[in-house]
């Protein structure tokens, strides 16, 4: 899939654009010619890489539901919407507590409604739109360690399959892209936390045998994006050497 400026004339929202696999599809959307804002909660670094990009950046909790209604009114409206933004956090589920719960779906989860939520109305009057959310492949497979994780982004996948099915007939597009381990901030986090055996179970689990870039993950999505896959909606493309082969 090499860069063409597919994406010509194409508004794009990228939240936890700032650092890691948001940084790589930002960068990556806005080489194919689209107009990119990168929202996260590290407005700094977002403008670093906006400056570099010729993107723009703003600053976005995408907890805070009005926060989001605000953003995407001021700086839409958009026609390529990626949900990226997301934590982890690794620990058996009897040791995590409510908060916990209500932390992972609010990042992962709530977050993903209130972007679609704000982007649909113009998506839907104007015949066109692509929604592309980064899940996980532990949203099909379940983690061992990450049991709350997993169903946020098992709930990602759903609800993405439902706005398909809502909105295939308007032009629209909501597909989900499926990470495995991919070499990023958050990754190195938990290996730090975790250490190097956690590294060998992660790429083990890949049938390629090693962590995924940040790229791979962003030359997907930029497909997804695209005119070109206009006839694929409702879908979980894995980017993860092979982890979710067969689900
Ligand atoms: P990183 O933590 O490296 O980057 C995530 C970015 O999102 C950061 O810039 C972070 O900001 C931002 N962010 C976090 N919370 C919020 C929030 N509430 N509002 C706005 N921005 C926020 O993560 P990755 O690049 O590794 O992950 C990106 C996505 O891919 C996530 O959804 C993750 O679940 C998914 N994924 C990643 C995998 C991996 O192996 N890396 C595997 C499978 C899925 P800040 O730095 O300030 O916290």
């Amino acid at each position: 899939m090499d860069t063409n400026r597919t994406l010509t004339g194409r508004r794009a929202l990228v939240t936890g654009g700032a650092r890691g696999i948001g940084a790589a599809i930002a960068r990556r959307l806005a080489a194919d010619g689209a107009c990119v804002v990168i929202a996260d909660l590290d407005v700094e670094e977002g403008r670093r890489l906006a400056a570099d990009i010729g993107a723009a950046a703003v600053q976005l909790d995408v907890t805070e539901l009005l926060q989001v209604g605000e953003v995407i009114d001021s700086h839409g409206p958009f026609d390529i919407l990626v949900n990226n933004a997301g934590m982890d956090q690794h620990a058996f589920f009897t040791q995590t507590t409510a908060d916990d719960w209500r932390r992972l779906l609010a990042v992962n989860l709530e977050s993903v409604f209130a972007t679609t939520h704000a982007v649909l109305p113009h998506m839907q009057g104007a015949g066109y739109g692509r929604i592309i959310n980064i899940a996980s492949e532990a949203g099909r497979l379940g983690s061992r360690g990450g049991a709350v994780y997993a169903a946020a982004k098992g709930g990602v996948i759903a609800f993405t399959r439902s706005i398909a099915r809502e909105n295939g007939r308007k032009g629209i597009t909501a597909n989900v892209v499926a990470p495995g381990p991919i070499d990023t901030p958050m990754l190195r986090e938990a290996v730090a936390r975790g250490g190097e055996r956690l590294m060998g179970t992660m790429t083990g689990a890949t049938l390629a045998g090693r962590l995924g870039t940040p790229d791979e993950v962003a030359a997907a999505t930029a497909f997804l994006a695209s005119d070109a896959a206009g006839f694929i909606t409702g879908e979980i493309l894995g980017v993860s050497g092979g982890m979710g082969c067969g689900a």
